[in-house]
């Protein structure tokens, strides 16, 4: 330990902020499986992939073995406007909880979108332009990826359009407004504006959507116009390479101070903001530097990495995208209508898939009434209201510091607080009314998903 008093926000100077993204498949010895094309099964190639992604993406959704990747002047200086993002020390929480653990958070919310995705977006904005392009397609469940983009976009004057999940667009218009106001044209899918769209229509009448069927509608619509790529905000390798942007600055901020965490934790969708918080830290791990316990948390009714299958799959629903080797519970997989808290991809990053296969990283999963529960005892005294994903991170990071009560043990523990949950009060007003519920699905309910897999030899 050092004596330097810890403050309750650690903030970088400008000076210290990343000028390049950390790429941890560089150090992994086992890479993760390539992409495969859906029709030949051979691994993806550049030219194939730069129909559907802008081609600087492409290599770097390819590129195993390069470290560091510089980012560009313009998009460091966009980062500049919200970044650096705070590590803020939870005094409150560590004397409210009775725990001699010593708790951090990275809190990535203070920007409009709410969430960590602009990380991403802004990057992958900045990429179209440059290539030249009119504009990009993407997909948005609950909004907060679409908000990011239509952000990103309107900054580098895209043209956006955003298929948004059914269901979602009709209960959260607020969402789709802001998108709206930064200019993306927003279209609720299934629609009937694609050939995929129709034909899940058709297949499946009164349908809400899922994501799935909206990526596939956005790559559709992607590939058959002119000067338009197709974005994604999780998943994908690009996307966790761009967000180790949160991981390197909680790096640097606890490197400042001498801290060392044991544990750090973070919620699990696509795997994108747990994967670019921990990415330094694993890379540690894998040149047999440091050793860390790496926690990654999913809901109890969408647990891809706790139950799912490591197995090639498709990435969406209409069966265009290229197949990823993850664990997923099948692109059939549709969590059950109780489940509140966003992370309902049924796949996981194959980065992360291969990190946890190989026993760098251990899954949780939580059921949402317990992620409500520390969502609000969070927002209770640390003052900030959660989104219910970071909420998941919240939960096990509680539960850990409860142990360390119990064993007298001071830990370090560090979470990723995604972002805030102000468009989540149907699911607050839910929890506070003692109407939300839990549902576990039984191995019954997972069959058809694994089903659903291709066959792979
Ligand atoms: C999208 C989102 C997540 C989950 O996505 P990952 O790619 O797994 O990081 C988590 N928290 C918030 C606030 C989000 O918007």
């Amino acid at each position: 330990m050092n004596n330097k008093e810890i403050p309750y926000k650690i903030y970088l100077e400008e000076s210290e902020m990343p000028k390049q993204w950390y790429n941890v498949r560089a150090d992994m010895k086992n890479k993760p499986a390539p992409l495969l094309n859906p029709g030949t099964h051979q691994p993806m190639t550049l030219s194939e992939l730069e129909q559907v992604f802008c081609t600087e993406l492409a290599k770097q959704e390819l590129d195993d073995t390069t470290p560091y990747f510089d980012i560009p002047q313009e998009i460091q200086e966009f980062y500049k406007m919200y970044r650096p993002s705070p590590l803020v020390r939870a005094y409150c929480l560590e004397k409210k909880l009775g725990t001699p653990a010593k708790i951090y958070y990275k809190f990535e919310g203070n920007n409009t979108s709410g969430s960590h995705k602009l990380n991403s977006a802004i990057a992958q904005a900045y990429y179209a332009k440059k290539q030249g392009l009119k504009g990009v397609t993407t997909e948005t469940g609950a909004g907060q990826w679409g908000t990011a983009l239509s952000m990103a976009c309107s900054y580098f004057d895209l043209d956006c359009k955003v298929y948004m999940v059914k269901c979602s667009y009709e209960q959260k218009p607020f969402r789709r407004e802001v998108m709206r106001t930064y200019g993306a044209s927003v279209t609720p899918s299934p629609s009937e504006t694609t050939e995929v769209g129709k034909k899940i229509l058709a297949q499946h009448p009164g349908t809400t959507g899922s994501l799935g069927c909206a990526i596939s509608e956005a790559v559709e619509v992607a590939t058959q116009t002119e000067g338009y790529r197709y974005v994604l905000g999780s998943v994908l390798s690009q996307v966790l390479l761009h967000q180790t942007v949160i991981g390197l600055e909680t790096k640097t901020a606890l490197d400042k101070y001498g801290i060392t965490p044991d544990i750090i934790i973070g919620c699990a969708g696509g795997g994108s903001n747990l994967g670019g918080l921990v990415s330094p830290f694993v890379g540690e791990m894998l040149r047999g530097e440091k050793n860390y316990q790496v926690i990654a948390v999913e809901p109890a009714s969408c647990p891809s990495l706790t139950r799912g299958k490591y197995a090639y799959d498709f990435c969406d629903t209409g069966m265009v995208c290229p197949l990823a080797k993850m664990y997923t519970l099948g692109s059939g997989f549709i969590p059950s209508a109780n489940h509140a808290g966003g992370l309902r991809y049924h796949g996981m990053s194959s980065v992360l898939s291969q990190l946890y296969d190989d026993g760098l990283m251990e899954a949780r999963s939580v059921e949402q009434t317990s992620v409500f529960a520390a969502a609000q005892q969070f927002a209770r005294i640390e003052g900030i209201l959660p989104a219910p994903e970071s909420s998941h991170a919240i939960r096990v990071a509680i539960d850990e510091a409860l142990k360390c009560k119990e064993t007298g043990e001071e830990k370090t523990i560090v979470f990723g607080l995604t972002g805030t949950g102000y468009f989540d009060m149907y699911a607050y007003q839910a929890f506070n009314d003692g109407k939300m519920s839990d549902y576990i699905p039984t191995d019954e309910d997972l069959k058809p998903g694994f089903d659903s897999l291709p066959k792979i030899d």
